[in-house]
């Protein structure tokens, strides 16, 4: 495959740009090699500065439910920008997307828009903080909630009940203030809530995750969550900035059964645009200003052109709620089809898969958490990236991370992925 112009690129860019790219996961820096640059998307597929085409199982890290450009989003976009692009005074597109939001997810009365899905998190907690008075969160290790100070923590050793810093700039009094529990294990949350009795603001989850590889949350560890928030009042946020609209209607946590008192989103909901929301009960979504005390704002938040093309999206899963049966058509076929390769080959390679959210672990231990996640073989799946790109198939440049199917992804696209798979992993074992 020639890659002389993206290397080129990739070159000057460097020069810059930190690292080359505006968000480091593009860099290919876990994988090594040269980052593709695109020149453009259409349905299932993307093509690089090269002309080389690639079937793309990343939909720009979640965005694309429909594949690239659908022509129902561009018309919405095209529609829109002939009156404007930002105002900052209130729109009523702006009406229309919080009520349709509040219909598709039912625990959410009340939203507000942000422009991206670290605004949203942040902001929900702030919300929560102010709400219960206090100021301690509760995190769980591995997973990714966008790169907030109070985020980029994990569990601290042994004895330490609070978490350390995971980069640099990141102060030890945010440290002091998340605490980390591990995924799935509810006596991790019970020791943390006795050892900080009355101090708890917020535990935040992403129900699904998707940012150590595709996990799902069991259901009685969820409800049990439920549970001890309810007695503790404590505020539970959901982070469904990925799973929000791409797993259901109503996200991870209408397929699990539970309703938490915030959730966040992102990507699905801009339709490809930057935008992010949080929302949920009416009484805690009060607190915020100008209706309340909690600060919180944004210039062009609730934005026409992001507006419309998120109104269109989620317009579109509301009239064609079939979406989702064609989604886990098509990606239990996938998992089927990479599943028989890796028996093919002899391996137990784990698998996991929810609704069109998967990820493919280089380990033959079922991952259930971020400690299982881990053993992962990531230099064999380095090797596995490559041999797939070589064969025209964008994955995840990195092991943790998910791989999603779109509507637009056809069953010519799926089967020439299942052969790529099959060769790649006869090749590199
Ligand atoms: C992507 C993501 C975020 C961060 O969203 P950005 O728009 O990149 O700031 C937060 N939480 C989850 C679960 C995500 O997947």
């Amino acid at each position: 495959m020639n890659i002389n112009k993206s290397e080129k690129l990739f070159e000057e860019a460097k020069k810059y740009i930190p690292g080359g790219v505006n968000s480091p996961v593009r860099a290919f820096k876990s994988v090594g090699g040269t980052p593709r640059f695109i020149s453009k998307g259409i349905g299932s597929k993307m093509f690089d500065v090269d002309g080389n085409e690639l079937i793309d199982y990343i939909g720009s890290w979640g965005p694309h439910l429909f594949g690239h450009n659908p022509q129902f989003i561009k018309d919405a976009l095209i529609k829109a920008i002939e009156n404007g692009t930002s105002f900052g005074a209130p729109t009523e597109i702006e009406i229309k997307m919080a009520k349709l939001i509040t219909e598709l997810v039912p625990s959410v009365e009340v939203v507000r828009m942000v422009n991206s899905g670290t605004e949203a998190t942040m902001s929900a907690v702030r919300a929560a903080r102010g709400y219960t008075g206090k100021d301690k969160i509760i995190k769980f290790e591995g997973c990714y909630h966008g790169h907030g100070d109070f985020f980029l923590i994990k569990a601290g050793s042994g004895a330490l009940t609070f978490g350390v810093p995971t980069s640099p700039g990141v102060t030890k009094g945010n440290a002091a203030d998340t605490l980390v529990a591990d995924f799935n294990d509810i006596n991790s949350i019970k020791k943390l809530v006795a050892q900080n009795k009355n101090e708890i603001a917020a535990i935040i989850i992403e129900a699904v995750v998707g940012n150590m590889g595709t996990v799902r949350a069991d259901n009685l560890f969820i409800q049990e969550l439920r549970t001890i928030c309810d007695e503790e009042k404590i505020v539970l946020i959901f982070d469904e900035v990925m799973t929000g609209f791409r797993l259901a209607q109503g996200g991870a946590q209408e397929i699990l059964g539970v309703k938490p008192d915030l959730s966040t989103f992102g990507k699905i909901i801009g339709g490809g645009l930057p935008v992010g929301a949080y929302g949920g009960k009416k009484e805690i979504m009060e607190m915020i200003s100008p209706s309340g005390p909690v600060y919180q704002a944004g210039t062009l938040s609730g934005n026409p052109l992001a507006m419309n093309a998120g109104y269109a999206s989620l317009t579109y899963i509301k009239d064609h709620p079939e979406v989702y049966k064609t989604l886990e058509e098509k990606s239990a076929y996938l998992e089927n089809g990479i599943k028989d390769g890796i028996k093919s080959v002899g391996k137990n390679f784990q698998f996991n898969r929810v609704g069109s959210m998967m990820t493919f672990f280089f380990t033959e231990e079922p991952v259930v958490d971020y400690n299982s996640a881990v053993k992962s073989d990531t230099k064999l799946y380095g090797k596995y990236f490559h041999e797939m790109l070589n064969s025209g198939v964008y994955l995840p440049p990195a092991q943790f991370e998910a791989m999603f199917v779109s509507t637009a992804h056809t069953k010519e696209d799926l089967d020439k992925t299942i052969v790529a798979n099959y060769n790649a992993l006869k090749s590199i074992l």
